[in-house]
């Protein structure tokens, strides 16, 4: 075999939709190439000694935020033991500042951007030359319709046990200047009926999770409504063997069609990510944010009362113009819409991301690691910065986890962001820890902190009990709300829905 695709995905549950897509568009080259995927974590020489078992003349490697350090040693170790392989880098992470990183420089191409057709052609130039003679190949970008569709390609293990992840469109035309995807300035959708022919045939195949990757889901209605409704159908002709799909939403378009087709869902069958990131005008405008915030409060509040959809909603602390205060104002206004999970995330300097314009004049620290977090601000230093850390992964374990549903409207009160910050600063003394917390231990310390703030102790005892009686075990399957109940839903889902 010739080529080997490869990447360090961040868990195995994660398959690579990137190395899947290159695959279905190598041509005649298709038959010489394999994919081979690793978990981060694992053993730099084991990667190497099993990439090296395929006998490849060229590895091409999709590096990302997440895998850049580990795939860096893999290059490096790879490039030791066997240099006659060919290396060659694509994915985000090197698409660009490409010249200053470590891995670009041990690797022998590049490519950035999109790789569907740059990288099968670079591949048969290096096996059947003429030798490229550039370093860097900048991704062509072929018109959506001559892209081949990759999902034919997930296996029925993948199927079986992985998060099928699709996409029926790329780019987004936004321009928030933290995200990558505002350096496309537009979107461009695959061909639909083309794309829901490969749905159906996963569908039928088995699939039943489906992760839409589209940065905007909703910027056309129609296209939305089509794309539900194939869900809906599957719904309609079995419900006790139900789908799941999730989609990225922008908060302030929801027309009422789509309303309807939304409003349809039953639980456990629709999740909605929704970026709010700020709610703070000045701030938006600053990052070149377009967001109307009295629509998008309206529609997340529609959602909640509306829908059966699981709602997760984004917000970003340490955006440059937001000190705490401002932070936490747009957290407690999130808390009151009653979204089922709110993403605290910590603002990252992503590579080739305009946001680095403010640096200077807000006095921005990044980490110079990925994934190249904010460490301080002019408004908020590291210190504060670093209690919004804890803050974000304390939340995570006792809010969006779902296990403690009751308890943390009684903890947060009507002033959630300052609460769940007291809260956050006394667990932290009390455990010298943010990771490996029991959930046993954490209950117990959920229970101490509520007779802290002056609850008596079987009431608070009583309540984070009757949040054990409300769990589930294991995807689709809740212990006490709905016995009968089917749902393809992960179980951290199902735990809010029954919440
Ligand atoms: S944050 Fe969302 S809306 Fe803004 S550019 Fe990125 S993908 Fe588009």
């Amino acid at each position: 075999m010739t080529i080997l695709l490869s990447t360090l995905n961040a868990r195995y549950t994660h398959a690579s939709l990137g190395l899947r897509y290159l695959l279905a568009n190598m041509g005649p080259l298709a038959p010489e190439t394999r994919i081979q995927e690793f978990v981060i974590g694992a053993k730099t020489a084991d990667v190497v000694e099993r990439l090296l078992l395929h006998s490849p003349q060229i590895v091409g490697f999709g590096v990302y935020i997440w895998n850049v350090e580990e795939t860096t040693k893999v290059v490096a170790m790879l490039k030791r033991v066997a240099p006659e392989v060919i290396v060659v880098l694509g994915g985000p992470e090197v698409s660009f500042e490409t010249n200053e990183q470590a891995i670009a420089r041990l690797a022998d191409y590049v490519v950035t951007g999109w790789g569907d057709v740059t990288f099968p052609k670079l591949c048969a130039e290096i096996l059947d030359g003429p030798k490229p003679l550039m370093k860097i190949h900048a991704g062509v970008q072929p018109p959506m319709a001559e892209i081949a569709l990759p999902y034919a390609l997930y296996s029925d293990e993948d199927i079986a046990h992985r998060t099928l992840y699709v996409e029926a469109s790329r780019g987004c035309p936004f321009k928030c200047e933290f995200c990558l995807s505002s350096l496309d300035k537009t979107a461009w959708p695959f061909p639909l009926d083309a794309f829901l022919a490969q749905l159906e045939s996963l569908h039928a195949r088995g699939a039943r999770l489906f992760k839409f990757v589209d940065r905007t889901f909703n910027l056309n209605v129609k296209t939305s409504q089509r794309i539900m409704q194939f869900f809906l159908d599957k719904l309609a002709a079995n419900p006790e063997d139900p789908v799941y799909a999730h989609f990225e939403l922008v908060p302030d378009h929801l027309p009422e069609p789509l309303k309807q087709t939304i409003a349809q869902f039953p639980p456990g069958a629709l999740q909605f990510e929704i970026g709010i990131q700020s709610f703070n005008p000045e701030v938006q405008a600053l990052v070149s944010r377009k967001q109307n915030n009295e629509k998008a409060m309206e529609n997340i509040r529609w959602l909640c009362e509306h829908s059966q959809a699981h709602l997760h909603v984004d917000l970003i602390a340490g955006l440059p113009g937001e000190d705490i205060a401002s932070f936490a104002r747009g957290f407690d206004r999130l808390v009151s819409l009653g979204a089922h999970e709110i993403q605290f995330g910590i603002l990252k300097r992503l590579r080739g991301t305009p946001i680095i314009r403010h640096t200077e004049p807000y006095a921005m620290v990044y980490d110079p690691a990925p994934p190249y977090t904010v460490l301080a601000t002019g408004l908020i230093d590291f210190p504060a910065m670093q209690r919004l850390v804890r803050f974000a992964r304390y939340w995570d374990l006792v809010a969006n986890s779902g296990r403690f549903a009751n308890t943390v409207r009684e903890l947060l009160g009507v002033r959630p962001f300052e609460n769940f910050m007291a809260f956050s600063d006394w667990i932290y003394t009390k455990t010298d820890a943010t990771h490996r917390i029991a959930l046993e231990k954490l209950a117990k310390l959920v229970v101490e902190w509520l007779q802290v703030t002056g609850m008596e102790r079987d009431r608070a005892a009583a309540l984070v009990a009757s949040d054990y009686a409300g769990s589930v075990d294991g995807a689709g399957k809740s212990k006490e709300k709905d016995k009968t109940s089917v749902v393809a839903a992960p179980a951290r889902q199902v735990r809010h829905l029954a919440a």
